[in-house]
């Protein structure tokens, strides 16, 4: 898949990809990555959301995968075809990346100082679309297993403004805090552009007669 006519390398990622304990392959540090530096840009093939409702069924999935991710409310980048290596960094409930989008370009940044071996990973977020269901996080299944997993790739629910301050703060934290914040929210919703544009989809979902499993499936930026 990786030789195919989509795959678009990327020259000098300081990371090499391989077989992860999380999922398929992965994502791994060659070397030190300072905390905050840009590692990738997530390409993917850039659609409608209403395409890419078309493209993925979730629900005749057993357990969901794609290479979705939410730009904005109109756009969907589809790494299922357009890819480059960013596709194979995993998720974890408790990352060293987080996404960021910024004028129409998604990409990952280092959180904290990431060591060579280390596998990279980012929140995926994925958007929790008003129809979901306790069904919906079986499909959305996760096996990070990090001791603050939350077992689903979904963001955490919202609930109190609370927890911005939360992320905020542990996005601040320096690399040498470990698992201390356990069920903390994690990186989650700092708040970046991609949850303004989470709400505004809901609320368009809800206003249309899209079909049931319509703006499922999305990663969104954290
Ligand atoms: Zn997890």
């Amino acid at each position: 898949m990786m030789t195919s006519p989509s795959f678009q390398p990327t020259p000098s990622i300081p990371f090499e990809l391989r077989q992860s304990p999380i999922q398929g392959l992965g994502a791994f540090a060659t070397r030190r990555i300072r905390k905050g530096a840009r590692i990738i840009e997530y390409i993917g093939e850039r659609i409608t959301q209403a395409e890419a409702d078309v493209r993925y069924d979730d629900e005749s999935m057993e357990r969901h995968h794609t290479f979705l991710f939410n730009l904005d409310d109109d756009t969907v980048l589809d790494a299922g075809t357009v890819h480059n290596e960013s596709r194979y960094i995993n998720h974890s409930c408790e990352p060293n990346c987080q996404s960021l989008i910024d004028k129409g370009h998604i990409h990952i940044y280092a959180l904290r100082t990431i060591e060579p071996g280390e596998e990279l990973t980012y929140d995926y977020a994925y958007e929790r679309t008003p129809e979901m269901d306790d069904d919906a996080e079986g499909l959305y299944v996760c096996r990070c297993g990090t001791p603050s997993c939350r077992g689903t790739i979904l963001a955490p629910e919202k609930k109190a403004p609370a927890r911005r301050k939360k992320a905020a703060s542990k996005a601040k934290r320096s690399a040498k805090a470990p698992s201390k914040s356990k069920a903390a929210s994690k990186s989650k919703s700092s708040p970046k552009p991609a949850s303004k544009s989470k709400a505004a989809s809901k609320s368009k979902s809800q206003a249309t007669s899209r079909s049931k499993s319509a703006g499922r499936g999305r990663r969104a930026a954290s």
